[in-house]
């Protein structure tokens, strides 16, 4: 299940990465042998959630182009079980995923944050 060139700009010893080889700790929510879910480590709704590819994505534009059919069904299998998993439905729940330095993406692995729990906010705060 992996792409058939890797991109090269992908840098491997990104945090998530470094999640995914085991080299740091995470709070897993729930894996499939495609994606990872685990607890945002600074916490900006009741729920929130990453989800990874275990394949190595730089953002969601990389993945969406040379992720296999496969990949990418798995991967938002994974999604939408945490979805249930954290009983979101029916309040709903909120998907963001940032790419490149307009969106302020800070980890170079493609990743989808889950927000929920709560009445979110706005969905964006324009800087002045
Ligand atoms: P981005 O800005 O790239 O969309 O979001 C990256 C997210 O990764 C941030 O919300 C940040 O809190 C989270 N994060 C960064 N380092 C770690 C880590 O070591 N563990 C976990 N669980 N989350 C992290």
């Amino acid at each position: 299940m992996t792409p058939t060139a890797p991109n090269p700009a992908y840098d491997p010893n990104n945090v998530f990465a470094r999640i995914l080889r085991g080299e740091i700790p995470c709070h897993k929510v729930y894996e499939n042998d495609a994606a990872l879910a685990f607890h945002d480590i600074t916490s900006a709704a009741p729920v929130h959630v990453l989800v990874i590819p275990r394949g190595a994505y730089t953002d969601f534009h990389d993945f969406t182009r040379r992720a296999t059919p496969e990949e990418i069904a798995k991967f938002w299998q994974a999604v939408d079980h945490v979805v249930q998993q954290e009983n979101l439905l029916p309040a709903g729940f909120r998907l963001i995923t940032n790419t490149g330095p307009d969106s302020g993406q800070e980890v170079p692995h493609f990743h989808v944050h889950l927000l929920g729990g709560e009445k979110l906010g706005p969905l964006l705060s324009r800087k002045s």
